[in-house]
């Protein structure tokens, strides 16, 4: 079975985000870029899979500007088998995201897509279920675990307050949450490898997708300035300003 890994290419998550002057959105200016952490759990399933003899291939795709490559070198050196760039400088909307790897998928026709649960730029957690949706295919979301079987799979999901458990028909869409495994390192010999395995490029034209902007930004602000705390003498001080000063008791 061929699994396709989603690699997105979003802010590291050691970096202090800025906004933009004009709030029209985030400063990417030199930035640190790295895989969104979610998909490095994707690949790292996906990795699992044909160590154990589930998956024959590993493709790797990121969709975006041109340094997205490193992003998927990234995916290469962990153990992926080749690369998928879709090449656009247009900012994407998960839809687009979305209808882009659905003409992949046509086209590549894996047995599994692995996607993260959500983009820690645009915290969108939509891209997944919009591609499930579009491909009418079954989707295991916030996965925790995935035992797969002959033609179908289980897949243990994080919900609120505890874990469902789904028996899910193949072709299918998962997507990873934090639980699901934790991510391998790229040791140097398999970086310098990851340089010589494929990379296609196409367009979303070669793909016949319109990502034309169906949304648009009004405004991006910074999280309000968190006030100092104070050290309390006592007790009854600590209770008069929560029923004075804070009125939440
Ligand atoms: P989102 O719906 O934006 O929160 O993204 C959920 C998941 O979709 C991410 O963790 C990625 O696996 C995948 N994804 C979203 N955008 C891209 C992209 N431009 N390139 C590759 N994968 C993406």
């Amino acid at each position: 079975m061929k699994v396709l890994v989603a690699v997105k290419r979003v802010v590291d998550y050691n970096v202090k985000i800025r906004v933009k002057a004009d709030q029209t959105g985030v400063d990417l200016s030199n930035v640190k870029m790295s895989m969104n952490p979610f998909d490095e759990i994707a690949v790292e399933e996906a990795l699992r899979m044909k160590e154990a003899g589930t998956a024959d291939e590993v493709v790797a795709i990121s969709i975006g500007v041109q340094q997205c490559q490193e992003t998927i070198r990234t995916a290469l050196a962990m153990g992926a088998d080749r690369g998928i760039l879709v090449k656009t400088d247009e900012e994407l909307e998960p839809l687009h995201v979305a209808k882009l790897m659905k003409a992949v998928v046509d086209e590549e026709q894996p047995g599994l897509v692995i996607l993260g649960k959500q983009a820690i730029d645009d915290d969108c957690n939509q891209t997944g279920q919009m591609l499930a949706a579009l491909l009418g295919w079954a989707q295991g979301t916030f996965a925790s675990e995935i035992k797969l079987g002959d033609g179908s799979a289980s897949v243990t999901r994080e919900i609120d307050g505890g874990l469902q458990t789904l028996d899910l028909k193949l072709p299918m869409i998962v997507t990873t949450d934090l639980r699901l495994n934790e991510p391998r390192y790229a040791s140097l010999p398999n970086i310098m490898k990851a340089k010589k395995k494929p990379i296609d490029e196409k367009t979303p034209e070669d793909l016949g997708v319109d990502t034309a902007p169906r949304l648009s930004t009004l405004k991006v602000q910074d999280p309000p300035q968190r006030e100092a705390g104070v050290i309390v003498e006592d007790v009854a001080e600590l209770v008069s300003k929560l029923r004075n000063e804070a009125g939440v008791i």
